[in-house]
């Protein structure tokens, strides 16, 4: 088991150390920002949304491990998908982080069911799935996990 946990920390810290998709985007068409005050997390999350399709995804912002962690491969993950299936995966995501028991989400993303067993991390790592539904359904205030 605690094999298992390095396996989490060891995606979480890489992808905190080479953040995929921290960039921005010239054409973006969506945006939101979001900012988890328990935390002091902070993203601003740009997409680029064609045909019902996230063509393009990207962030930035200042946060713990986990949360840029989280950012980074949540826009690696979506990136390709329908609007829909994104919904789909913020569901899955959301379920497993906070869901009671055995709710678990395919890929790598699976490794943030580690983040669990930390439940005042629980909202770092669910910050950049809430910035992208506001992003795709249109919030206009900026989110906030509180
Ligand atoms: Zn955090």
């Amino acid at each position: 088991m605690s094999e298992l946990r390095d396996l989490y920390q060891q995606v979480i810290l890489d992808h905190n150390r080479k953040p995929r998709n921290f960039r921005r985007i010239a054409n973006a068409n969506r945006t939101a920002e979001g900012y988890n005050p328990l935390c002091g997390d902070r993203i601003t999350l740009e997409l680029t949304v064609e045909d019902g399709v996230v063509k393009d995804a990207a962030f930035q912002g200042a946060g713990c491990a986990i949360s840029t962690a989280s950012a980074s491969m949540m826009t690696s993950n979506v990136i390709g998908k329908s609007e829909r299936a994104v919904d789909a995966l913020f569901q899955g995501v959301h379920a497993m982080l906070t869901g009671a028991n055995g709710a678990a989400v395919e890929g790598k993303l699976g490794v943030f069911a580690g983040v669990r067993e930390f439940p005042s991390r629980i909202k770092c790592a669910t910050l950049a799935w809430h910035t992208i539904e506001a992003a795709l359904h249109g919030a206009a205030e900026p989110v906030s996990t509180e």
